[in-house]
């Protein structure tokens, strides 16, 4: 496991007595990209820091990059882009400065950079905002200079913290481009992610945590096939007046949800005669991976 991008091994963090990340083992493999889902106070945000070695483990092992972390944590960040949460460029700057000034940071100079400079705003699709104040650029320009800046170092493995959380779909989609570019260029990367949609479209792999601790694990159609039933229907009004002949469906499962209801099976064509028999309005399709996500960690809200 020395040469896997990222080997995690029953990592713990505590803060204030309350485990947040709780015996969680995983691996990354080169050239995939790798999940790691759970709502809001998960752990997700303090595994990644663990991992880059900026907050030091109460228990467990991490290889980054071949490199034990925290202990060798600066090393191993120089083959390392970080995609941030939050955009944090520098606003004083203009976008070509922006990565120049970034490249000191991995002890690369103007020179180093300028050769790559073409490539990288070609890649961010930035070629014409090279003196552009990022004042001046939009919300998916921003995202797309950060990864850029990422790029820099020429890193092996991306960590990607929600890259295109706030993105119009437009702009998300060119993201979700560039980093199938990248995977196939063989780069890996550890992505997190609220958009099911984009992990089950990014990720080769994946994870759910809750409470800190790994809840399932496996591709996303795997758990797709393993987690929930095929089919969802979705009743958008007047569930009450099919609630006796639904529950009378072999493998039926049902999920209330206000005036309406979510009905999940394997074979659909019952509940549909049913509903339009009854002339009530639904949405029918296949079964996707924030179904699984909302059957493994529940509909209630996490702020
Ligand atoms: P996620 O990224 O999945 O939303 P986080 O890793 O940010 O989750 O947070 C997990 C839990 O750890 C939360 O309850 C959060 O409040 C707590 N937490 C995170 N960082 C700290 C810290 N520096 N001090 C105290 N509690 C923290």
């Amino acid at each position: 496991m020395g040469t896997a991008p990222l080997n995690v091994q029953d990592l713990h963090k505590t803060y204030a007595q309350l485990p947040v990340v709780d015996g969680l083992s995983f691996t990354l493999e080169k050239g995939r990209c790798f999940g790691l889902l759970g709502p809001n106070g998960a752990g997700k945000t303090t595994t990644l820091k663990l991992c880059l070695g900026l907050t030091v483990p109460d228990a467990g092992r991490i290889t980054l990059a071949g490199l034990p972390i925290p202990a060798q944590a600066k090393a191993a960040r120089m083959r390392v882009g970080v995609v941030p949460q939050f955009d944090n460029l520098d606003p004083d700057f203009t976008v070509s400065e922006n990565l120049f000034v970034f490249g000191r940071y991995f002890g690369l100079s103007r020179a180093d950079i300028e050769p790559r400079l073409p490539w990288l705003l070609q890649f961010s699709s930035l070629e014409n905002k090279r003196d552009a104040r990022i004042n001046s650029l939009s919300g998916g320009m921003k995202r797309r200079l950060t990864l850029a800046r990422a790029l820099v170092n020429d890193p092996d493995i991306l960590f990607l913290d929600e890259p295109t959380t706030g993105l119009d779909p437009q702009a998300r989609r060119l993201i979700w481009e560039r980093l199938n570019t990248l995977k196939n260029a063989g780069k890996t990367l550890l992505l997190t992610t609220h958009f099911m949609d984009e992990a089950e479209r990014l990720c080769d792999h994946l994870i759910i945590i809750d409470s800190g601790r790994k809840i399932a694990a496996g591709s996303p159609g795997e758990l797709i096939a393993q987690h929930i039933e095929a089919h969802v229907i979705e009743v958008l009004e007047g569930v009450d007046a099919i609630l006796a002949d639904s529950a009378r469906i072999p493998g039926m499962h049902m999920e209330k949800n206000g005036e309406g209801a979510f009905f999940y099976c394997q074979d659909a064509r019952p509940l549909l005669n049913i509903l339009d028999s009854k002339g009530l309005r639904y949405l029918h399709r296949a079964a996707n991976l924030e179904d699984v996500f909302i059957r493994l960690t529940g509909r209630e809200l996490r702020d």
